[in-house]
């Protein structure tokens, strides 16, 4: 008799919607572990204000321990007003950029994908969404300009500030392979986004890429500077697969990209390190208070969440692309949360959707 599979599956709801959304992804996880044949266990862990409210410090050393223990992280989202006012090293955020920094997440994949459902959310005109996007941004999550050098001196007329970036052949190397890799089990297009005709970084990281380029010769590279590479996303989204970039571009484009697609309550991410580590996964969107406990939280980036957990860290292709299928039908189908329909747009009847309803939407369709 073979002998189940199963997965340990640290679970950190966080704040605001995120304890209601990430219910809502583990209803979904369970429905389609066991239609492919695999269990998972969960540890619930405490992070952000939740954990401060708890223990008095945003990320306590266990949900740290416990999570690098597990096969992977689902987390909802922290944050909120009640904790704004704390000092910084206090604040909820903190725990990302702990979890971060301890797990060694140093990849962030964000895709953005315009559900044919949905093009009359996009900002862009109708000839350029029908085309379609489906973009997989890739950015270095703990290098370059954020984590360089600055400072700052001076006073009056005479102040002066700086930051540096800086780069180095293993965080480029490590990175580029996860883009390749992720390029061949899509449409094997890579795009690189730099600046390299002005920046030293860059021009090493085109260096680096080209160099590992002959080990994936079934993807197609090519390169754009940053600047033609925002026009480009707005002219012909389509046109683009995978697309890596450095620390700072990967911020602002992945933004760009989200705003294509027009709803924010859509957008899931994975955060990655070393192969066999525990990757995190996580909605772009934050814990939303505003919304909080109300029961109009879209839980859908949660959901594409757990399908991104389940395809790129426990290698359940199958049954991510079954989640991935199911959240498509429901909005073909026309259900939608408050927050997906455009200005002006309302719902047909009885198909708007509150979060639990929307959880039941996509399981029965799974
Ligand atoms: P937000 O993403 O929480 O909310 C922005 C707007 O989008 C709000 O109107 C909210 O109601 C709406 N929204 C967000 N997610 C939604 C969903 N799933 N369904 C329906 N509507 C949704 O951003 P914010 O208001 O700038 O931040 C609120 C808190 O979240 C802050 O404390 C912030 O620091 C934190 N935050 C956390 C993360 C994270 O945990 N990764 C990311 C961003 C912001």
């Amino acid at each position: 008799m073979t002998q189940e599979k199963v997965y340990k599956i640290a679970l950190i709801p966080g704040d605001g919607i995120g304890p209601d959304i990430v219910t809502a992804a583990c209803e979904v996880l369970d429905k389609a572990a066991g239609r492919f044949g695999f269990r998972l266990e969960y540890e619930e862990l405490l992070a952000g204000g939740a954990a401060l409210d708890a223990s008095g410090e945003p990320l306590p050393q266990y949900t740290v321990e416990a999570a690098k223990g597990a096969d992977a992280v689902m987390l909802g989202a922290v944050g909120g007003p009640k904790w704004d006012t704390l000092p910084t090293a206090l604040r909820p955020e903190k725990a990302l950029l702990g979890l971060r920094s301890s797990l060694g997440l140093f990849a962030n994949l964000r895709p953005a994908r315009m559900f044919p459902a949905l093009v009359a959310q996009s900002p862009l005109r109708p000839e350029i969404t029908a085309q379609g996007m489906d973009i997989m941004i890739v950015r270095e999550l703990t290098g370059g300009i954020y984590f360089g050098e600055q400072g700052r001196s001076g006073r009056g007329e005479e102040r002066k500030a700086y930051d540096t970036e800086a780069y180095s052949y293993p965080e480029i190397v490590r990175i580029a392979r996860i883009a390749f890799g992720l390029a061949q089990g899509r449409n094997k297009q890579l795009t690189l986004v730099d600046k390299a005709n002005i920046l030293t970084t860059s021009q090493l990281w085109r260096e680096v890429v080209k160099e590992i380029a002959p080990e994936y010769p079934d993807v197609q590279l090519d390169y754009l500077y940053v600047d033609n590479a925002a026009m480009q996303l707005v002219k012909r989204p389509y046109s683009f697969d995978v697309i890596l970039t450095s620390n700072m571009f990967g911020d602002i484009l992945s933004d760009e990209a989200a705003q294509i697609t027009g709803s924010i309550g859509l957008l899931p991410s994975a955060s990655l390190g070393l192969p066999g580590k525990p990757g995190m996964y996580e909605p772009i969107h934050g814990s939303a208070p505003d919304i909080a406990g109300q029961n109009k939280a879209n839980p859908l980036a949660t959901i594409l969440s757990a399908a991104m957990l389940l395809r790129l860290s426990l290698g359940e292709e199958d049954a991510a692309a079954a989640i991935e299928d199911a959240v498509t039908k429901v909005l073909a189908d026309g259900y939608r949360s408050p927050d997906l329909l455009a200005p002006g747009e309302t719902a047909q009847e009885g198909m708007l959707l509150g979060t639990l309803e929307m959880t039941s939407a996509v399981l029965a369709a799974l």
